[in-house]
């Protein structure tokens, strides 16, 4: 069964979080407005798409894993109290409204990913029934028995890493790809320099594995080496003097780079191409391999017949854009799955009441600040009380005799622009007679401040506009 289209539309273009509905439940959403119900977070694995938003003056707690939480502290200087670290393989109790003294509290089951180091799966528990929230995730059996013990089926819903779900998407298993690759390395010349495309985290044992055939060092950056020395890893890694096999950021392997260097070859192994297959042949030097950390379309459907939920929503929304950009809405269709999905009558949530309070609440109002913040963006919700209060001159003072000045009406900022005043220009206000259209413009809140000693306080009756 498909998402409804209120939920997909939870989950932006580029951005792969979202708000359970019906709780304060965030996960891989940092993404705040006044009126938010999200009151507890968590973030599944360190990945970009993951983690738009979350910066380290962010002032809510995160759950995540152990792994997750070191690279939160050490690579972007989160508080480590904010942090909680939540063990895969076990049950956690966490507040669902993210008091300590709060009765109202969620079963948390954390499972490995097998993503990325530090990403894990979600199962939350309560009053609004059974979630499964799979994150980014490649499936294999050994997930499933990872399982934690209590786990029966019985999901409610199941938010599903629908990243590669089209028929389309067939690929090896991570084990078979990585003997395609040792075999791409062997085949190539021995003088040749080995160029493989990652991303900051991930794909660490693929390159672990190569070190390890041919007996040399992993050549990496020094960012690189940082993440992975708090990965613990062992020692298959080095930056600065030369390696026959180098990793690299992935969006460094262009065919414009590589045709005018034949003297190496590049790997790329992702499942991103999936769909254009032929995306590098022009370029002989470049080898695509499907080497995927997501699941197949195949593993998907083996996955929801083993959870069996009653809906399944996908995680990465209709609005996303594929490699080159293009459509990749049908991967978010959902009904593939209906025939696996339990057709039995779900739990009819009921939200408790000091749960919905604290969800209608709103920010946290403890400071003036924030409930100065919180008006202003209620003001700026409402077009109703858009309309024009003050007046600003665009230009130096005005002159009673100069016929072409014009006059800047200033309204309160535009939801979309925070930080830029909506200026418009409109016709001499000074000089009625003269009735003059001025070209639209737009002044930023800079222009407004510098103006200041023009503004008028009195608003512009609409006649004179
Ligand atoms: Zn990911
Ligand atoms: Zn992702």
């Amino acid at each position: 069964m498909c998402g409804t289209s209120d939920e997909r539309l939870l989950c932006k273009e580029g951005v792969n979080g979202m708000i359970i509905p019906q709780t304060p439940i965030a996960v891989d959403h940092w993404k705040m407005t006044p009126m938010s119900p999200a009151r507890v977070f968590f973030l599944s694995h360190m990945h970009e798409d993951h983690m738009k938003g979350l910066t380290p003056t962010w002032r809510h707690k995160i759950h995540c894993s152990p792994l997750t939480k070191r690279l939160l502290i050490d690579k972007f200087q989160f508080d480590p109290s904010q942090v909680v670290e939540l063990e895969p393989g076990e049950d956690h109790l966490v507040s669902v409204t993210d008091s300590e003294t709060s009765s109202f509290r969620m079963t948390v089951s954390v499972i490995d990913a097998a993503h990325c180091p530090g990403s894990v799966m979600f199962i939350f528990q309560g009053y609004f029934g059974k979630i499964f929230y799979t994150g980014d995730f490649r499936f294999s059996s050994e997930i499933m028995d990872n399982l934690p013990a209590n786990y029966t089926t019985d999901v409610d819903v199941l938010y599903l890493d629908n990243t590669f779900c089209s028929p389309n998407c067939v690929f090896p298993t991570r084990a078979a790809a990585t003997e395609e690759i040792i075999k791409a390395i062997e085949q190539s010349s021995d003088a040749a320099k080995i160029l493989i495309g990652v991303r900051n985290l991930g794909k660490e044992t693929l390159l672990m594995e190569i070190a390890k055939r041919f007996q040399c060092w992993i050549q990496v950056t020094e960012r690189r080496l940082e993440m992975i020395n708090l990965l613990n890893l062992p020692n298959y890694f080095q930056t600065g003097s030369e390696s026959r096999i180098e990793a690299v950021p992935m969006d460094q392997i262009k065919s414009s780079y590589m045709k005018n260097h034949p003297e190496m070859m590049a790997i790329l192994p992702t499942a991103l191409y999936i769909e254009h297959p032929h995306a590098f042949t022009a370029c002989k030097n470049i080898s695509l391999v499907p080497y995927s950390d997501h699941s197949s379309y195949a593993e998907l459907h083996e996955f929801v017949a083993m959870v069996r939920p009653r809906k399944v929503v996908p995680i990465v929304g209709e609005k996303s854009r594929g490699v080159f950009g293009g459509s990749v809405c049908h991967r978010a269709d959902m009904s593939c799955f209906d025939r696996y999905c339990d057709k039995s009558p779900g739990v009819q949530i009921e939200i408790p009441d000091n749960v919905r309070n604290v969800m209608k609440r709103g920010l946290d109002h403890s400071s003036r600040l924030n409930r100065f913040k919180f008006k202003r963006n209620l003001q700026q919700m409402n077009p109703r009380r858009q309309r024009p209060k003050k007046m600003v001159f665009d230009a130096a003072t005005p002159e009673k005799n100069q016929s072409d000045c014009t006059v800047a009406i200033a309204t309160p900022a535009s939801p979309s622009s925070k930080l830029n005043c909506s200026v418009i220009v409109d016709r001499c206000w000074v000089h009625q007679k003269c009735r003059l259209n001025a070209p639209k413009t737009k002044l930023t809140k800079y222009s407004v401040i510098k103006s200041n000693k023009f503004i008028r306080q009195t608003p512009i009756p609409q006649t004179e506009l």
